[in-house]
């Protein structure tokens, strides 16, 4: 990956052809060491958000051990890419090909379901297997999140008391699992979903060894600071207390946004600036799929490889590069008046579903990537989280003692339950 101090260096010594990507992995380092250093369970990365190797490689050095995959081409690259890591496969729904790959050639364990159709498919794929820790999503409330997610998944409260029994009965281990929505703006959000899956596990009557709250923890966008993550951490560790699990239950989380989202940005250059239509080489096709869909409001500068730039001070309407009309930036943008063919922007906040989301539509769709060192445009991770950058060696070594020390705590528990 070629290194650059800074986007501006990269465009000032060489040719932008095709949309890059500026890669953080610094700053990726310190959003991972701050949540695996403040949530007080284990820390699942959400492949999805994104799967660039450079990223399942950086959280890895930042000491990351467990990832959330939702299809086997995920479980392959986090096999491949980071030995002893263990794989969870929290898709709901399945091909009965993935799951027995996943079980019996890439080891993997963990599996979610949401319905009794898709436990019996999990449990005649792994043909019954005795080591299997299966995760029950449950269906909550995404208000208060800017993306919500409910609707698709989760198991609702007339079937989940039973569902939740008839998991417990297979596993080895049982979890329950929701997820709020993503870039959840409420802390409180969390807080209720913790109530209403406690509820549900009382109506249930078994024991749950493990609670994952899911993903959903936000970045920040423009229009969109949500309050510090610290206070995410306090609704869920208060929620965990009151919950009807056993003391020694484990908790989990699957951030995809909030770990990666500030550590990406991504230069698409303009080919053509016709009155105030620019057109862009990224667009809906690309990277830039929220932004359009989700009319998701992503923070914009311009950078130009000779010559200065004028004030930012006049409007104009972005097209992507695709041949279809809706590839088509909603709202206007104001931008320097002089822009010109050429000039490069760069569009910040992009790690989260930004280069994940890029297609060949129109045989576009390449993204290249380099390393950048400069600061992102906002961080959830300031002060002491900074201060973790330091820290950053000790903190990898210290995993290694960590998380055995918790699979033994977990194997004694399990013990202890057997026996009483
Ligand atoms: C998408 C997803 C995540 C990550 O969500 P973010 O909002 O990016 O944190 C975590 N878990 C599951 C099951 C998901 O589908």
């Amino acid at each position: 990956m070629s290194r650059y101090h800074t986007p501006l260096d990269l465009v000032r010594s060489r040719p932008v052809e095709g949309p890059v990507a500026c890669a953080r992995p610094d700053r990726l380092a310190i959003a991972a060491t701050w949540f695996q250093d403040n949530f007080p369970g284990e820390v699942l990365y959400a492949v999805k958000a994104n799967p660039s190797p450079w990223v399942i490689d950086a959280l890895y050095a930042a000491g990351m051990r467990w990832f959330d995959a939702a299809s086997l081409p995920e479980v392959e690259l986090v096999r491949e890419r980071c030995p002893g890591a263990t794989i969870a496969y929290m898709h709901p729904v399945k091909s009965r090909h993935a799951i027995r790959r996943a079980y019996f050639d890439h080891g993997v364990k963990i599996f979610v379901l949401d319905c009794e159709a898709e436990l019996k498919k999990i449990l005649e794929e792994t043909q019954y297997a005795k080591d299997l820790t299966l995760v029950v999503r449950l269906a909550v409330s995404n208000e208060g999140s800017a993306l919500p997610l409910a609707g698709k998944f989760g198991a609702g409260e007339a079937e989940a008391p039973d569902l939740i029994r008839q998991a417990r009965a297979h596993a080895d281990e049982l979890g329950v699992s929701f997820h709020v929505g993503s870039q959840c703006m409420a802390p409180g959000t969390y807080r209720a979903a913790m109530a209403e899956v406690s509820r549900l596990i009382v109506q249930a009557g078994v024991t749950v060894d493990i609670v994952d709250v899911g993903g959903g923890f936000p970045s920040v966008y423009p229009g969109m600071r949500p309050p510090p993550l610290a206070d995410y951490i306090t609704a869920i560790k208060d929620a965990f207390e009151d919950m009807m699990v056993l003391e020694n239950a484990d908790l989990w989380c699957e951030p995809g946004r909030a770990l990666i989202a500030e550590s990406v940005s991504v230069l698409t250059r303009v080919e053509l600036v016709k009155g105030n239509q620019v057109h862009l080489n990224d667009g809906a096709y690309g990277c830039l799929y929220d932004m359009v869909y989700a009319k998701w409001p992503f923070p914009i500068r311009v950078h130009r490889a000779d010559g200065d730039l004028t004030e930012q001070s006049e409007e104009f309407k972005l097209y992507g590069p695709t041949c279809d009309s809706i590839d088509t930036m909603p709202g206007l943008h104001t931008l320097p008046a002089d822009l010109a063919e050429g000039d490069v922007l760069e569009i910040g906040m992009l790690g989260a579903y930004g280069t994940a989301m890029a297609t060949r539509f129109n045989g576009f769709g390449d993204v290249e990537t380099c390393q950048v060192d400069d600061y992102p445009w906002a961080s959830l991770y300031t002060g002491s989280a900074a201060e973790a950058v330091a820290a950053l060696p000790a903190t990898a070594a210290e995993e290694r003692v960590v998380p055995f020390a918790r699979a033994q705590r977990r194997r004694r528990n399990r013990l202890m339950k057997r026996r009483g």
